[in-house]
């Protein structure tokens, strides 16, 4: 088995990456993704009303 960031041998403390150096890519590259999906929501989220305040209790 090799780390599939850059393809060395597996570390069994960071299987399964070599490193957490390769283990912390990993991550970005999920969050970078994951960032990318609301863009298709992205009218309804405009057409959503801001949150109102509560209410003033006099
Ligand atoms: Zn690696």
């Amino acid at each position: 088995m090799t780390c599939p960031i850059c393809g060395k041998p597996v570390a069994s403390d960071y299987r399964p990456f070599c490193s957490r150096r390769c283990a912390d890519v990993d991550l970005g590259r999920w969050l970078t993704e994951s960032y990318r999906i609301p863009a298709t929501g992205e009218e309804d989220a405009e057409d959503t009303p801001p949150d109102d305040p509560a209410p003033k209790a006099h």
